[in-house]
């Protein structure tokens, strides 16, 4: 097997030990050699942040490329600068919504979006081969602060929503940005968009004491807590990097992303009288639903933001995004986009109604998530047992196998980067999904026994 750097969201690891600042100068250079130009530098606000982000400048300058730091901002607004000001790239310091021990860099390409595999793969040769191409003493880049960005990308934000309507509706906001990098551009948005902010946990603090920096509905109880204390409209939670938000209705309910998902892809497509909207194989028939009722259609991807983006690029999309929280609008950018979410969010209720209404309307389906370890060798006959078994079945084989029933669906997909394969099943009711999941594990695991030998 060919030896693997990036994960599915960048290099990430425990800082000062998988994660050291020869690994983050070497890749420095690596992506220095392959990409070269112009590139965009910037960092969440993990302690580590500003050391890795010196390493990886060092690294990028020893090739000759001319850095513009960024400083600490939300990872779409980086890459919206690298897409405004048509930059060669550009490297976001984070590790999203891993804990604070931990940090990444992630690789952004010229069109402002999360690089693909093919030129990640070409950045791990050079690593790895230690080919890189450093520039004579008087050839080295050189490095420029920059402070426009986050006022370049609020203005794309507001310029993409009916900025008067939600004006108009005078709400108040609770807004937990987890101590992350949405602290330094969520609430201006809202400033910027006469909504009341109410801030939590939204000073930068790289050790996340608010809460954990992935958004769920255990890690966002003093959010729900606040909405219902002081009767917002509506509560905001980031991750820690701000690409993605999840939403808390008036009344204090935790939304799940697939539901917030489902409810702006309506919106979007109610607005433009039909159109296509991309989704990974893994979201819920809810998206679905609501879409084809007004007249739209839905394309299923493999897993992964960076997919979900090129597909809506080639196909033209409306809309796209994941269940986790993370949003594409491609009349701003092709990437996952948190504070886009939260103005688009902020219109919909401005002029539709409340959001616990609103999502009365989005049909419910119970989701359950696993896992089941197995080791890599023989995923790949493991996969060909399971779709010789159902070949007669309705199934999906767009990633791992998708197999549909009248009353649900189960998902079985290798992991590409653990020795696991994931199972991911939903059903009308609880009851039936949680049967699916008790007869798919049991089944998986025997599959794998057998092939074991
Ligand atoms: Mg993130």
């Amino acid at each position: 097997m060919t030896r693997r750097l990036f994960g599915t969201n960048g290099v990430r690891g425990i800082v000062n030990s998988e994660m050291s600042i020869e690994l983050a100068m070497d890749l420095g250079r690596a992506i220095g050699t392959a990409l070269g130009g112009r590139l965009a530098i910037g960092m969440d606000s993990r302690i580590s942040g500003e050391m890795l982000k010196c390493a990886v400048s060092a690294g990028l300058m020893s090739t000759g490329v001319k850095v513009f730091d960024l400083g600490m901002l939300p990872t779409p607004a980086l890459q919206y600068y690298v897409k405004a000001r048509k930059l060669d790239g550009g490297v976001v310091i984070t590790a999203s919504h891993n804990p604070p021990e931990f940090n990444g860099i992630k690789c952004i390409a010229a069109d402002g979006t999360e690089m693909a595999r093919e030129d990640e793969e070409r950045i791990e040769r050079i690593f790895f081969d230690r080919s890189f191409v450093v520039k004579e003493w008087d050839r080295v880049g050189s490095l420029h602060h920059q402070s426009d960005a986050p006022n370049l990308y609020l203005d794309s934000i507001v310029r993409h929503v009916d900025k008067d309507a939600i004006r108009k509706a005078s709400m108040t906001v609770v807004v937990d940005c987890a101590n992350g990098a949405g602290s330094i551009t969520t609430p201006r948005l809202l400033e910027l968009l006469g909504v009341r902010a109410i801030t939590l946990n939204c000073n930068p603090q790289g050790t996340f004491p608010g809460r954990p920096s992935e958004p769920t509905e255990e890690s966002l109880s003093d959010l729900i807590a606040l909405v219902k204390k002081t009767s917002a409209d509506l509560g905001i939670a980031h991750d820690g990097d701000a690409d993605r938000t999840i939403f808390i209705d008036e009344n204090g309910a935790f939304v799940h992303g697939d539901r917030s998902l489902a409810l702006i892809a309506r919106s979007i497509v109610k607005s433009r009288g039909g159109g296509l909207v991309v989704t990974p194989v893994s979201t819920s028939r809810c998206v679905e639903d609501a879409v084809i009722a007004i007249g739209g259609q839905v394309k299923y991807t493999k897993v992964g933001a960076p997919i979900v983006a090129r597909v809506m690029k080639s196909t033209n999309a409306v809309f796209g995004g994941e269940e986790n929280g993370g949003l594409i609008f491609p009349e701003h950018q092709y990437c996952r986009d948190g504070l886009m979410t939260v103005a688009k969010m902020l219109e919909i209720i401005s002029k539709e109604g409340r959001l616990s209404s609103l999502l009365n309307e989005i049909p419910r389906y119970s989701l359950i998530k696993g896992k089941v370890e197995c080791r890599n060798g023989i995923k790949q006959d493991v996969m060909a047992q399971l779709c010789d078994r159902f070949r007669e079945k309705a199934i999906d084989t767009t990633d791992g196998i998708k197999i549909f029933f009248d009353d649900g669906w189960v998902l079985i997909r290798p992991s590409g980067t653990e020795p696991i394969f994931r199972l991911i099943v939903e059903g009308v009711t609880e009851a039936n999904a949680k049967r699916y999941f008790a007869e798919f594990k049991t089944m998986l695991h025997e599959i794998i026994q057998s092939v074991n030998g």
